[in-house]
């Protein structure tokens, strides 16, 4: 199954929890076991999975600017969007998920995030389950 979760940021910089959705997604298909794959098709974006405490999203925010401040990087002379990217790239682009008996494996605290590091825009994610 493919599907396209489309979502709609409104900040430069924000992680967004989507577990909910995905989940959702998966319960509609029915399927019992397998994996299942999300995969952003951006370059200015993350997809990571961990704990959604207030404190702790503006820390994860925090660090990604400590990592990649702002300065005068090559690829801003054609776009002004260089951090976006190198953050992009410390996040990763994709998620694999194991669900069983149709609900994902999560830990308690564990929550799926997409992660906008150029918005507000509009970004798709390719979702799709496999079949153990
Ligand atoms: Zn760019």
């Amino acid at each position: 199954m493919r599907e396209i979760l489309q979502i709609k940021t409104r900040k430069r910089t924000e992680f967004l929890d989507i577990t909910r959705d995905v989940q959702d997604l998966l319960s509609e298909e029915g399927i019992k076991e397998g994996v299942m794959v999300l995969y952003s098709r951006h370059t200015t974006t993350g997809l990571t999975i961990n704990e959604n405490e207030e404190g702790l999203v503006a820390d994860m925010e925090q660090i990604l600017w400590k990592l990649v401040p702002s300065a005068d990087y090559r690829h801003d002379r054609i776009d002004n969007n260089a951090d976006s990217h190198l953050r992009s790239l410390i996040l990763g682009q994709h998620l694999v998920i194991p669900f069983s008996n149709n609900i994902l494996d999560l830990g308690s605290w564990q929550r799926i995030f997409f992660v906008e590091l150029d918005g507000p825009r509009t970004r798709d994610i390719i979702v799709r389950v496999i079949r153990d």
